[in-house]
Formats: structure tokens, sequence, C-alpha cells
């Protein structure tokens, strides 16, 4: 049964009405805002540093190795992989994939806890489907699925040949009179490289909170990015067979605890899900894919679905008439504030119609909570209150539903987190609540540096850090080269347009590399490097463009979207969205590419 505070927000609300709503959230953001800001985590690193251990594999010693490749690429997930694709397609031979994961897939290595998933559709999410043949199971399969894939495609282009596996490149330095670049790993590698791509990832460094009297904890405990099957029993899938005679608390209620939490709810004698912010959980409907319609689509057919689905995102009309792209995520709010604004432009300016259909969708969310959580207490604790993508939204039928079992306490600290960690127990609101375990569903270290994120001292030309050059800010063309770092190539998402379907965007970028590397070799270029113009151009042109969303993540309740509620103003991204970005991509490619094979010096 809903509730009047669910439906706060009428059909067609007043100035007043809206107003109410924004004091709400205002007053939940308040109560959320910490001083210590991002300082309040820690990372896996010292007396902390075994949570970040790998359980999935034992890797072996080896000899250090010390010898020339044409391709160094630092991080073996999805970006990694699918750089080393294309630039295999481009014809080098040599290419190796450098990964501190004992085996391919990045993010898909590491995260194996029970119930894992992709929440974007697989038939876009999923690279190089149709090159590699697979089909997934299910419209969001689970991530065992999504390993498999990520290991065929480094199988099917040979990248596991070369690759250094548990091993993180630690330096890299350019070395002017030879023309490539030097790398030294934490193994003791030694080897030159022509070319260096580095995908080092969003998600590559797990956090803990920095809760006092964490390190007192006698229990068990472990981050859900390293999962202790070894301790809970069952795997990926479920089937947590050996803790029904444990007590255990998971710290976090964001996308991956609504995954895992079902899970470990099963398994437990009991479970405390320990929440500062809830986050807004909307349907699934995940369902097995049909056959019929896979084995009807026509070639070609997902990168027209990948397209649709990008214009679809950033409100712009499908060009392929692809039918049916009905992933969650294209009914998130921004989504309907732009149907809504078509509907109601005459009488509302964009923002009015976006912040309604925002609340509206909220509203759906919080009566969703109502309607499937029975204690009221409870249900109330649940609902968020903030704009939807003041956080990540996330998606599922079965989180919600587990509050209604006997063995299961929702934990809300009122915004404020877990006061302190006993030997034995966790403290919340003045009451210790003893437990064997505690599971730290904390996600990553979000917003690093980006000079240093892939853990490598990165020198340029003349000796030059990376972390010096962009100290006051990024300096790229179009996010992939900067200059005075030849032939050091970025993919991910620095001063170019991300999308929610990253691993689209990831592909454009490696497309785009390898053609600009296959465009070298014909030419016999040294280095590929941006001229000082255009580098300064697409400074200028991000700064230019740039989506000030400063004013709305101000007003966000805190999270790593703004910093934990101090947005920094950034020059990251470019504010023309991942449709036009990928068509100015495209028109560099049709053109002379001189701003790069030009010489650079
Ligand atoms: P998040 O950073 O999203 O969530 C961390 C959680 O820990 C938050 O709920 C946070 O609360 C809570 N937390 C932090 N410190 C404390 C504390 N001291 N006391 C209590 N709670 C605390 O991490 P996730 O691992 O859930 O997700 C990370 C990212 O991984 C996602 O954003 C998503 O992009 C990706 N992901 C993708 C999936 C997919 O299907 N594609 C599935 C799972 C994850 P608060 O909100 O108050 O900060």
């Amino acid at each position: 049964m809903t509730t009047t505070d669910d439906r706060s927000t009428p059909a067609d609300p007043t100035a007043a009405d809206m107003d109410r709503l924004r004091e709400r959230y205002r007053a939940e953001r308040d109560r959320r805002i910490r001083t210590d800001g991002t300082a309040q985590y820690q990372a896996m690193t010292g007396e902390f540093g075994y949570y970040a251990d790998d359980p999935w594999s034992d890797v072996a010693g080896r000899e250090p190795v010390a010898d020339h490749v044409d391709a160094l690429i630092v991080g073996g997930g999805f970006g990694g992989l699918v750089a080393g694709a294309r630039l295999r397609d481009a014809g080098l031979d040599r290419i190796r994939i450098v990964d501190a994961a004992g085996d391919l897939g990045g993010t898909w290595y590491w995260n194996r806890y029970p119930g894992i998933a992709c929440d974007i559709e697989s038939s876009i999410y999923l690279p190089m489907l149709e090159e590699i043949g697979t089909v997934p199971s299910r419209k969001y399969p689970p991530g065992e699925e999504i390993r498999g894939h990520a290991r065929a495609i480094g199988e099917r282009f040979d990248l596991y040949r070369d690759a250094l596996l548990g091993t993180e490149v630690t330096s890299l330095a350019w070395d002017d009179g030879a023309g490539l670049w030097r790398a030294r790993t934490d193994r003791g590698d030694a080897f030159s490289a022509r070319y260096v791509v580095i995908s080092s990832g969003p998600f590559n460094k797990p956090k803990l909170p920095g809760i006092p009297g964490i390190a007192d904890f006698a229990g068990h405990t472990f981050h859900t990015s390293r999962w202790d099957f070894g301790w809970t029993g069952g795997d990926a899938n479920g089937g947590l067979d050996r803790i029904g005679d444990k007590k255990i608390a998971v710290i976090g209620t964001g996308a991956t605890a609504i995954q895992c939490v079902p899970h470990l709810a099963e398994g437990a004698e009991h479970l405390y899900v320990v929440q500062r912010t809830p986050s807004s959980v909307d349907t699934r409907d995940d369902e097995p894919y049909d056959e019929q319609w896979w084995a009807s689509l026509e070639p070609g057919w997902q990168r027209r679905r990948r397209e649709d689905f990008l214009n679809l995102m950033n409100m712009l009309p499908p060009v392929h008439g692809v039918d049916g792209v009905s992933d969650k995520w294209t009914d998130t709010a921004p989504i309907r504030g732009v149907a809504r604004y078509a509907r109601t432009h005459d009488t509302e300016s964009l923002a009015d119609a976006l912040e309604i259909a925002d609340a509206e969708k909220m509203d759906e969310i919080r009566a969703r909570v109502s309607e499937i959580v029975r204690d009221p207490a409870t249900a109330a604790a649940l609902k968020p209150w903030y704009r939807q993508m003041c956080k990540r939204p996330t998606f599922s039928d079965r989180y919600l539903q587990t509050f209604n079992r006997e063995n299961v306490t929702l934990l809300d600290t009122g915004g404020q987190g877990v006061e302190r960690i006993t030997s034995g127990g966790i403290v919340v609101g003045g009451t210790e609540y003893p437990v064997d375990a505690i599971v730290f569903a904390t996600g990553f270290e979000l917003g690093a540096d980006p000079a240093t994120r892939a853990g490598a001292d990165i020198r340029g030309r003349g000796g030059l850090a990376l972390a010096e050059k962009w100290s006051d800010g990024l300096s790229t063309l179009h996010g992939w080269v900067s200059r005075g770092f030849p032939n050091l190539f970025h993919v991910g998402a620095l001063q170019n347009s991300a999308s929610v379907n990253f691993a689209h965007v990831l592909e454009e970028q490696a497309t785009h590399i390898a053609t600009v590397v296959t465009e070298a070799e014909k030419r016999g270029v040294d280095a590929i490097e941006p001229t000082a113009e255009s580098e300064d151009a697409w400074v200028a042109t991000i700064r230019e463009r740039a989506v000030d969303q400063h004013g709305f993540l101000a007003e966000c309740t805190p999270g790593y979207y703004n910093f934990e509620g101090r947005p920094r103003k950034r020059n990251e991204q470019f504010g023309g969205g991942p449709v036009e970005f990928h068509r100015i991509l495209g028109a560099f490619r049709e053109g002379d590419m001189n701003e790069v094979l030009g010489g650079g010096r």
C-alpha cells in the first residue's frame, strides 16, 4: 500500500509543490554531508592491503621479462581487450596486456559476488558479440557469462600470448633517443614498447570506509570485489551454504549490495543491512533471450542497436529504427523529462520538465518500496529522497523483498554511517550489533587523479611527469593523446564523452586508436602526438561545451558522482554528448590526421 508521502508530487505540481520537494531533498542531503568528504575512505594498502589480495588466482613466480613489444596495454578489462583486438586487426604482432589480476576481464574478473550481473542489456553492453559469436543467455546475464566473453575476446585475438598477468606496471618512461617507451613492473620486468594504451578503468581500486575501529574487528571480513566463497560457500549464482549459523553485516546499499544482499539473506542466520543512503531501486524485468529473435538479427545489428541506444540515452531519435531497446535505463528520469518537454515546451522550460518528470519517477520508486516492504518503518527508511541521477540508479526484483524476511534487519544510520566497529561487531545509533562477519559493499575509488590512476609513474619527453602536465587540469586531443607523451593512448572517460553503456564508448576509442596507428605505420610516422594547436583547441572546446553539472550536483545527496557533496568544476567531459563526440572522431579519421601524424615536435 502506498502512502501519501510517496506521492509527494501531484501530476501538475505548482511551484510550491516543487519547493517543498526541493526542501525535503536538501534536508536529506544536509544530514549526510561530512566535513571529511572523499577523505572518509581508506585505500586497501598498508595494514589493509590484504583486502585487495587476488582470491581467484595463485600468481606463480616467474622469471622477469626483458624484451620488446609492439604495444603494451595497461589493463585487461573490456577497454584493454577491445584495444588489443583492434590493434591486432591493425597488424601489430606483439601485444602485451599487463594486469594485476590473474586473468583477463577487468571488473568482471574481480567482481564475482553472488548475484552479479550486468544491468545494461547484454546485446548492447557486451562488445564484439557478432565477431566472437557469443549469444548471451538472457537480457542481463550473470557475471560469469560476461567474464567468459571477455576471455573469449582474449583468446580470439591471441592476447594471452604476451600477457603478463598478476603484474602491475610501476613506471613508463619515454626514451626519446630510441623513440619507444620503457616499462617496469612490480615483478622486475623491464621491457620496451612502441605504443602504450592506458586502460585502467574506473573500478580498479576498491575502497574501505574509514570507520573508527575497523582494524579491531576480530571476525571475518572482505570486500564484495574479493568475495570469500571459501567462507560463505556457494558461488556467483548464490547457494551460500556455509553461513547458516552466521550473523553478517553488509555495509553499503549501492548497485553491488542490491545484487548480493538477497543471496546473503538466503544463506545467513541473520543479515544486517547497514544503510547510509538508500538506492533508487526500479524494476529489473530480466528474461531469457528469445532464440528466434536472436536468429533473426541481420549482420551489423549490434552496431545499429548500440547506436540507437546511445541516441535514445542522449535524448536523440534512434537512427536505425531498432525496435525494442527496452533497457531499464531508457526509462530513467532524464529520458522521461525530455519526453515531457516535447509535450509541454509551450508552458514549461526544459529544466522544469526534467525536474517534474524526475519527481514523478522518484514518486514511483518510493511507492514501489511501500508496495513491497511490509514493515512501514523499514519501508520509510528505504525510500530515496533525491533526484534520480544524483546516484547511480539500480534495478532489482529481489532486493526490496528481502526486507520482508524474518532474518533480515535494515540498520538505517540516518545518513551517518556506521559509528564504530568493535572486535565483535558494529555500532549503529549507540547500539552494538554482534556479528561474525562484515562484508564491505563500499565501492571503488572514483574521481582519482587520471594521471596516476593506472598506478604507474608516467614520464614523457624530457622526463615530464604526466601528473605534472595535468596538475592544472587535463590536456588532451579528443581525450586519447596528450602532447609530450608520444604513442601513449588513453582509453576511458577523459575529455571525451561517456555513456552508461561504457563498453560501447571504449570500442569506439579502440577503433579510433587502431585506425590512427594503421595510418602512422603506413606513413612511417614515428610519433603519434598532437600538435600544440590541436590540443589547445580541444581543451578550449571542452571548456566552452562543458555541461554545467555543478548546480545539479551541488544539490545532490553526497556520493561519488559529486565527490561526496563537494562537486568540482571539471574539464574532463565533452558536453556535446557521445553521439556528437563519435562523429568528431569519425570526421578526424576521414581527414588527413595531420594533427597527430605531423611529427608532433
Ligand atoms: P557504491 O560506491 O555505489 O556504493 C557504496 C555504498 O557504501 C553506498 O551505499 C555508501 O553509502 C556505502 N557506504 C560507504 N561508506 C559507508 C559507511 N561509513 N557506512 C555505511 N555505508 C557506507 O559501490 P558499489 O560497489 O555498489 O557500486 C560501484 C559501481 O559499480 C556502481 O556505481 C556501478 O557503476 C558499478 N556496478 C555496476 C553493476 C552493473 O550491473 N552494471 C552492478 C554493480 C555495480 P552512501 O550512498 O551514503 O555513500
